[in-house]
């Protein structure tokens, strides 16, 4: 059972929109790409998860703290005798390990997840103590793409590989598990204890004059909508969708990029790019939005009318 599930990051949303709207650094870039990949990765790791049929409870992504540090876990699930932590990793491509260290064929060193791993479950140890919970870790790396090889791994390292994904779920799912409400009470107090996410320090500052405007294809990326009837389509791949709709879709990047910023008539049409005429834009936001003051053009509240 799924307890709590992942969602993306709020830093991923902004990286993403702002990779289409100006010009990354090669640094940036690949920052992003990491992150998008990363999440990727951990998302198909759910999708086998969610699939185990024993009793279990599933926390995904977790964001912890103890002893003022804070502390990432990828997925964490509670069996009836065992907590499994595991680190997911989408690596592509030869690597090697040599002297506990990870590299590339090129020999380019990387962060061992090993270690990564480790340190998460000694904090993780030192969060159960604290809160006098009573329950083995099981910690593991997770190897998710299938077009990743390691090279020399020492065979008693807490690895699992794509080809032996199958098999370990299988194990898992044979295990005689029945939760209760000890194991509840535990998934309750790691949901309680998870932190709200802090934005990434490596976002490059940005403003909303300096973003390029308009609204995405949801197809292929592009910002080649052209408006028909009550539709957008793009001119690009073919794909279209209702005027709402895709207008909803750009005022929710607008949301996530500008979270202080006020919602008028007049930003959203120069962030749609002036191509839905005005009228339209404020019959989507009066139907979508609370209304606040009654200027000329309107400003409306960030509070969702389906929301409430
Ligand atoms: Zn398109």
């Amino acid at each position: 059972m799924i307890i709590k599930a992942r969602k993306e990051s709020e830093s991923l949303k902004i990286l993403r929109s702002l990779n289409y709207r100006m010009e990354l650094t090669a640094t940036q870039q690949k920052y992003y790409f990491n992150l998008e990949k990363g999440y990727e990765g951990e998302v198909q790791f759910d999708r086998s998860t969610e699939k185990i049929q024993t009793e279990c409870l599933i926390l995904n992504d977790l964001l912890l703290e103890v002893n003022n540090t804070k502390f990432q876990i990828d997925s964490l699930i509670i069996f009836k005798d065992t907590v499994y932590h595991f680190e997911v990793k989408n690596y592509e491509g030869d690597y090697y390990y040599e002297a506990d260290n990870l590299l590339t064929i090129s020999k380019k060193e990387i962060k061992n997840p090993f270690d990564q791993l480790k340190r998460g479950q000694s904090l993780l140890r030192q969060l159960f103590q604290q809160n006098s919970i009573t329950f083995p870790i099981d910690s593991l790396v997770i190897f998710i793409n299938p077009e990743f090889s390691l090279y020399q791994a020492p065979l008693n390292m807490p690895f699992i590989f794509q080809s032996q994904l199958t098999r370990f779920l299988k194990k898992l799912n044979n295990k005689p598990s029945v939760v209760n409400d000890r194991h509840k009470k535990l998934a309750e107090k790691l949901v309680s204890l998870h932190q709200p996410e802090s934005l990434f320090p490596n976002i490059p500052a940005y403003n909303f004059g300096q973003l390029k405007k308009g609204n995405l294809c949801a197809g292929c990326g592009s910002f080649s909508m052209i408006v028909r009837g009550k539709k957008l389509y793009c001119s690009n791949c073919g794909f279209g969708e209702s005027t709402d709709f895709a207008v909803m879709r750009t005022i929710d990047e607008y949301k996530i990029l500008f979270p202080q910023r006020t919602i008028t008539t007049n930003d959203i049409y120069e962030w749609c790019g002036e191509i839905v005429p005005k009228r339209v834009i404020s019959r989507i936001l009066g139907k979508n939005f609370e209304k606040s003051g009654v200027h000329q053009w309107s400003i409306y509240k960030y509070t969702s009318k389906k929301e409430n």
